[in-house]
C-alpha cells in the first residue's frame, strides 16, 4: 500500500474545486441566478396560502378567494417553468467542468514518469481512472448542484420564515444542535473512512489484475490457494473498510431524520401558544408551518448529498494525487542536447534502498553505433536498458544525451531522443494506421507502409479483412503477440528516434524471422544508435560492440571479434551458445536450446 500514488491533501481539493468553477463565470452565475428566482417563487405560495387563511377567517368573498388561488396556481408554474432551466443550466454546467476535468487527468496521467507507473502498479492508477473518475462524475453532475441549489433553498426558506413572523423561526434552533452534533462527528470520520475505502479497492484490483495477468504462472506453479487466500485478505479488508462507513451513515441518518421532524412539532406547539396569546395570526402560523415543512426536503437533500460530496472529494484528493506526483516532473529543460551521444558516467541503481542492481557503470555510446548487452539473466541488462531510456533515474552518477541528463528532458522531447522497445505492447483499439501514426500524426500512406514493410509486417498488414484500415485492439481483429511486436516495431520506425533500446524487442518472433528482422530493422535504423539486449547471440554477432553485463557491472566490452579472442565470459558464452557447432555467424540462428545457454 505504501507504493500506491500520492493522495492530495483537503486543502488541495478545496482550492482546485473552486477554480475549477470560477473559470465558467457566466453559466455558474446563470445557473444560480435561475435557482434562486426559482426558490424565491417557491416561497411566495406558502405565503399566499397564509393570506387565504386569514381572507377565509375574516370572511372575505368567493371573488378574493379565487384570485388568491389563483395567484398561487401561477407561481406554482413559474416555480416549475424556472427550475426546469435552472437544472438544465447546472447539467451543462456539470458537464463542462467533469469534461475539463476528465481532460486534465488524462493529461496528467500520460504525464505520469514512468517509474512511478512501475512503482505504483497500474491497479491503482486503474481504479482511479475508473471508479474515481466515476464517482466523481456523480458527484460533480449531480452532489454538488444539488448541494447548492439545497443550500440557496434553506437559506431562502429561514429569510422567508424570519420575516413572516421572527418568533416563529424559534423553534427551527432546536434542530441545530442536533443536526451539528451528528454531522460533526460523522465529518470528522468520513473523508479518513472514503479513502481508505478507496485505497483498499485498489489493492482488490491490483491483486485481481496480477492473478488474472499472471493466471498461467499461478497455474504452473501452483500458487492458486495462495492468490485465493491474498483475494480473500483483500475482500476481508474491503469490506471491513465499507462496513466502517456504513456503520457511520446508520448513526447519521436517523440522528438527522429525527431532527427534521422535531422543529414542524416545535413550531406548532409554539406558533398555536403565540396564537393563543394573540402574537401572531393563523395565517402567519400556517405560512411558518409550511416553511418549516418545505425546509426537510432541501435539509435532506443537502446532508445525503453532503455524504456524495465527500465520496467525490476523496476520488477527486485521489485524482489530483496524480498531478502532485507529477509535480516532481522537471521543469522545462535550461539546456538543449548538442548531438546524440550517451553517456553513462558511474551510474550506480537499486530498485530497493540497500540493494543495488548496478554498480558504476561507465558507457560512451557513439552516434549510429550499434550495440548489444548480453549476460547472464538477473545481470541488470534490462535495468541498464531503462536507466538509458530515461525510464529510471540513477542513484547516483549521470546519464546524459548530447551532455544534458536525461532526466532533465520533458518526457515528449526525452522520446524524440531515445526510445524503448521491451516484449510488452499495447495495441491500440483502432485502425492499424493509427496504431502506427500515432507517433507521427499526419504521416502519410507511404510512410506508414514502408515503417510496416521495414518490419515485414506489410504483407501480412495488407492481408487483413480490410488492409490497414482494420480495426484491431480489444474487440478488433485480434492480433498475434509477434504480430503485436512488430507494430510496436513499425511504430519506433516512424517515430525515428536517434537512439534505440530493444529490450529483447524481437523475442516472440522465430528466431530466424527475428535474425531477419533485426538485420532489415538494422538497415532502415541506418545511421541511429541502437543498443539491444540480447538473448540471442546472432545479435551480439551483428553489433559493433558488445558488452557484457554480470552481476551489475559491465566486465568486458569490445567488438564482436576481439571479445572472441580475448577468450574471457563472451568468448565461453559463445562457445556455449554454438554449442559443439563449427561457429560460423553468418547462419541463421537455429536454437531455442542455445538460449538457455546463452543468457538464461
Ligand atoms: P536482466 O535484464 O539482466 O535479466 P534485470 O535488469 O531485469 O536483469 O534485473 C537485475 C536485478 O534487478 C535482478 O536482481 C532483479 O531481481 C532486480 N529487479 C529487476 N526489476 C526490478 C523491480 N522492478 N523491482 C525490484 N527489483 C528488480
Amino acid at each position: 500500500m505504501t507504493n500506491l500514488l500520492p493522495v492530495a491533501s483537503s486543502a488541495q481539493v478545496r482550492r482546485y474545486a473552486r477554480d475549477l468553477f470560477r473559470r465558467y463565470p457566466r453559466v455558474l452565475g446563470l445557473t444560480l441566478g435561475l435557482h434562486v428566482l426559482a426558490a424565491v417563487a417557491g416561497l411566495v405560495g406558502p405565503r399566499l396560502l397564509g393570506d387565504l387563511v386569514e381572507a377565509i377567517r375574516h370572511g372575505e368573498g368567493a371573488g378574493v378567494v379565487d384570485r388568491l388561488a389563483a395567484v398561487i396556481a401561477g407561481f406554482v408554474v413559474l416555480q416549475a417553468v424556472l427550475t426546469r432551466f435552472a437544472y438544465l443550466w447546472s447539467a451543462r454546467l456539470g458537464e463542462q467542468v467533469l469534461a475539463r476535468l476528465r481532460e486534465e487527468f488524462v493529461e496528467r496521467v500520460l504525464a505520469l514518469p514512468l517509474s512511478t507507473v512501475e512503482r505504483a502498479g497500474s491497479g491503482d492508477l486503474l481504479t482511479r481512472t475508473t471508479r474515481d473518475v466515476d464517482a466523481l462524475s456523480r458527484c460533480v453532475r449531480l452532489a454538488v448542484p444539488e448541494t447548492a441549489i439545497a443550500l440557496i433553498t434553506v437559506a431562502l426558506v429561514v429569510g422567508a420564515l424570519v420575516l413572516t413572523g421572527p418568533l416563529l423561526a424559534v423553534p427551527l434552533l432546536v434542530a441545530v444542535p442536533i443536526i451539528v452534533v451528528g454531522t460533526r462527528w460523522y465529518l470528522r470520520r468520513a473523508p479518513q473512512g472514503y479513502l481508505r475505502q478507496n485505497a483498499v479497492y485498489s489493492t482488490v484490483t491490483d491483486g485481481l489484475a496480477e492473478t488474472v495477468e499472471g493466471a498461467r504462472t499461478v497455474d504452473a506453479m501452483r500458487r492458486r490457494s495462495q492468490r485465493i487466500e491474498r483475494s480473500d485478505a483483500d475482500l476481508r479488508r474491503s469490506w471491513v473498510a465499507e462496513k466502517y462507513t456504513l456503520f457511520l451513515r446508520t448513526v447519521w441518518f436517523p440522528v438527522i431524520e429525527v431532527s427534521y421532524v422535531l422543529p414542524v412539532v416545535a413550531t406548532l406547539l409554539v406558533g398555536g401558544w403565540l396564537y393563543l396569546r394573540g402574537s401572531v395570526s393563523l395565517g402567519q402560523l400556517t405560512t411558518a408551518v409550511i416553511y418549516v415543512q418545505m425546509l426537510i426536503d432541501p435539509l435532506d437533500r443537502l446532508l445525503g448529498w453532503l455524504d456524495e460530496v465527500q465520496v467525490g472529494a476523496a476520488s477527486l484528493a485521489r485524482l489530483l494525487g496524480v498531478a502532485a506526483e507529477t509535480g516532481e516532473e522537471p521543469a522545462p529543460i535550461a539546456a538543449e542536447p548538442v548531438g546524440a551521444r550517451i553517456e553513462v558516467r558511474d551510474v550506480r541503481f537499486s530498485y530497493v534502498a540497500g540493494r543495488e542492481v548496478l554498480h558504476g557503470i561507465d558507457l560512451t555510446l557513439e552516434p549510429g553505433e550499434r550495440l548489444a548487452v548480453v549476460g547472464p539473466s538477473g545481470a541488470g541488462k534490462s535495468t541498464l536498458g531503462r536507466l538509458l531510456a530515461g525510464v529510471h533515474q540513477p542513484v547516483s552518477g549521470a546519464v546524459t544525451v548530447g551532455g544534458v541528463p536525461l532526466h532533465d528532458l520533458p518526457l515528449d522531447r526525452l522520446r524524440t531522443e531515445v526510445a524503448l522497445v521491451t516484449q510488452e505492447h499495447h495495441v491500440f483499439i483502432g485502425t492499424v494506421r493509427d496504431n502506427i501514426a500515432m507517433v507521427r500524426p499526419g504521416a502519410g500512406d507511404d510512410e506508414v507502409r514502408s515503417a510496416l514493410a521495414a518490419v515485414h509486417a506489410l504483407e501480412w498488414a495488407v492481408a487483413l479483412p480490410e488492409g490497414l484500415e482494420t480495426i484491431v485492439g480489444v474487440g478488433g481483429h485480434l492480433l498475434t503477440a509477434a504480430q503485436a511486436q512488430q507494430l510496436a516495431l513499425a511504430r519506433l520506425v516512424l517515430a525515428d528516434p536517434h537512439t534505440l533500446v530493444l529490450d529483447e524487442a524481437t523475442s516472440l518472433l522465430d528466431p530466424r524471422a527475428a535474425r531477419s528482422l533485426e538485420r532489415s530493422l538494422a538497415a532502415v535504423l541506418h545511421g541511429r544508435t541502437v543498443v539491444a539486449i540480447a538473448h540471442r547471440l546472432f545479435s551480439a554477432h551483428d553489433a559493433d560492440r558488445v558488452a557484457v553485463v554480470e552481476d551489475g557491472r559491465i566486465t568486458e566490452l569490445g567488438s564482436h571479434d576481439e571479445l572472441v579472442a580475448a577468450d574471457g565470459p563472451y568468448a565461453a558464452l559463445w562457445r556455449s551458445w554454438h554449442g559443439e557447432r563449427v561457429p560460423d555467424p553468418n547462419e541463421p540462428a537455429d536454437a531455442d536450446s542455445a538460449r538457455a545457454g546463452a543468457t538464461h
